[in-house]
């Protein structure tokens, strides 16, 4: 897999872990489960929004938040500057975020400098090492993934000892940016703990090793799932348990108390394991923020950019596509439709909308769901995100809306999705689902082999 995939994922899916937890927060046990037995892919999906702080569907809280103000400084400054971290992390909460934890809030308004309000608050007996330190990492751990385990490790106790002064607390996000690291080179999570717990500080060693082991589970935790042992220890545990995004996610929601941030983690983990394309779309879509005392509104194509940057990329720019020919809509399957992106822009509000390639921002439309389908052979996860699509279809269709199909030509994508949706829907096979799609839209390209490929084995799954 193309390491910006996982690179993406790893960002993109800690966003969509706190969002999707936030209704949930200090809840009971199974209460994810309880309301969602199944996939909910229609109009209405997981990312219900509400909880005590109300949240919007969709919408991230201070984990992410934090996260943010913690990357641009690192692409800012090109680098790690604790000055001008903890400056931006105090403006935030001066902002009086509706969000913020217990020891940030009193670190950050302590009036004390940025080295060592801190090492004061612990100091003065302030001993709870919690997750609020663990929850924002996600971005210094791609930035200095590149720079190896030891410098990464480093760096992860230098940015939680600017809240959180209690070392047990730098220790888990120390493990936490070795455990990214291998990931997103491909790695294996467990065996990167292994590596890691030789470099944690001999104080804190064994109950890391203990609580980071595959035989731990969360209901062996001595402390709520607000402390940053079970928080990493559950992440872990999800992952161990889980053969997909989604499954991760279920897992580490269920199990209540402070689900934003618990599942915040776990997304990183289980993003940067899966991959953007293993996220489902009908989460990534609806992802927004606000980072209270900064200017700007964040959705998922930011994200996407940022986590380019934080890769290295440091001159990557916002997309903006150009025109594409303005293909009016055509129906191609009972409530389905194809355009081009124009097309599709300006088509009737009431079309749940699935986006095939870069849009540069969302339509006006209350349901578009924006698929990561990249039209060359650098996509191996084709199969995953088509079944994801595909799924979302039918359920829209079951809810009744007509469903509009479009990627920047109208042509390679859309006929592949067109295409995939005859074969599973009709009972074609590749050959008769192509016909009938190029007789109705004759826009249809079939340039690419990988999909041909995907096509083919789609038709023998
Ligand atoms: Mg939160």
């Amino acid at each position: 897999m193309d390491r910006q995939h996982r690179v993406a994922g790893a960002l993109i899916g800690s966003a969509v872990g706190d969002a999707l937890g936030a209704p949930f927060e200090f809840g009971p046990d199974g209460r994810f489960s309880a309301r969602f037995p199944s996939p909910a892919r229609g109009v209405a999906t997981e990312m219900c929004g509400g909880g005590t702080l109300g949240w919007e569907p969709g919408e991230f809280t201070d984990d992410t938040q934090m996260a943010l103000l913690l990357a641009e400084s690192l692409v800012e400054r090109n680098g790690l500057d604790g000055a001008d971290v903890f400056d931006r992390f105090r403006r935030w909460a001066e902002a009086d975020p509706p969000d913020i934890g217990l020891q940030t809030r009193a670190v950050l308004g302590s009036c004390l400098p940025w080295d060592t309000a801190a090492a004061e608050h612990f100091r003065a007996g302030n001993r709870s090492a919690g997750n609020g330190s663990l929850m924002r990492n996600t971005p210094a751990a791609i930035w200095f993934a590149r720079a190896g385990r030891e410098a990464t490790m480093d760096a992860a106790r230098r940015i939680s000892a600017l809240t959180h002064g209690d070392p047990a607390a730098g220790e888990g996000c120390a493990i936490f940016h070795e455990v990214l690291r291998v990931l997103l080179a491909g790695g294996d999570a467990d065996a990167a703990v292994v590596d890691a717990l030789p470099l944690v500080a001999a104080e804190h060693r064994e109950k890391w090793a203990r609580v980071c082991a595959p035989s731990w589970r969360p209901q062996d935790a001595t402390e709520g799932n607000g402390a940053v042992w079970p928080t990493l220890g559950s992440a872990l545990w999800a992952l161990r348990n889980s053969a997909t995004f989604e499954e991760a996610l279920r897992l580490v929601i269920d199990l209540g108390g402070d689900t934003d941030t618990v599942a915040c983690v776990t997304g990183a983990l289980a993003g940067a394991r899966s991959g953007i394309a293993g996220i489902p779309m009908r989460w990534t879509s609806v992802l927004h923020g606000r980072v209270p005392g900064f200017e700007g509104r964040w959705e998922l194509p930011d994200l996407h950019l940022l986590a380019r940057r934080l890769d290295g990329h440091r001159s990557a720019q916002p997309y903006a596509p150009p025109t594409s020919h303005d293909l009016e809509p055509a129906e191609v399957a009972p409530g389905v439709w194809a355009a081009d992106l124009d097309g599709a822009r300006r088509s009737d509000r009431d079309f749940a909308v699935v986006s095939l390639c870069r849009t540069g921002g969302r339509f006006g439309h209350d349901v578009q769901r924006l698929a990561y389908l990249v039209d060359d052979d650098t996509n191996p996860e084709v199969a995953t995100v088509l079944d994801d699509v595909l799924d979302d279809m039918a359920a829209l269709r079951a809810d009744g809306r007509r469903v509009l199909v479009h990627c920047f030509g109208g042509a390679s994508r859309t006929g592949l999705v067109l295409r995939a949706w005859l074969m599973r829907t009709e009972g074609l096979s590749a050959q008769e689902a192509t016909e009938r799609v190029a007789a109705r839209w004759p826009h249809l390209g079939l340039w690419n082999d990988s999909f041909t490929a995907a096509l083919e084995e789609f038709g023998r799954r």
